[in-house]
């Protein structure tokens, strides 16, 4: 038997609660781990300095998920090689691998 996870997306005023309405999800959504805790792929922040991710376990005030943006890689390592696009999305679904679930 196969373990299907059925994604029901949330509904906007339940994201405006938890995420800035300047989150945007993700194109490639079906590569973001869902959480478990909230059933939602997350919607990401890209800005200036880095990026962000965040589902409907975090808060308007909350930083969520963190990846930085390829100048603060540069300047913090000399060059570009540590830097992915794909950043984010690896260390959210490493998040949700680790996710410590709530009783
Ligand atoms: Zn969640």
């Amino acid at each position: 038997m196969t373990n299907i996870t059925i994604h029901r997306p949330a509904s906007e005023a339940r994201w405006a609660l938890h995420v800035g309405n300047w989150y945007l999800t993700p194109e490639d959504g079906q590569n973001w781990s869902i959480c478990p805790t909230c059933g939602q792929v997350p919607r990401v922040w890209v800005f200036n300095h880095g990026s962000q991710a965040k589902c409907c376990c975090f808060d308007l005030y909350s930083s969520g998920i963190i990846s930085e943006s390829v100048m603060a890689v540069i300047t913090r390592t000399g060059s570009a090689k540590e830097y992915s696009r794909d950043n984010l999305r690896i260390a959210w679904n490493d998040y949700i691998e680790h996710i410590v679930m709530k009783d």
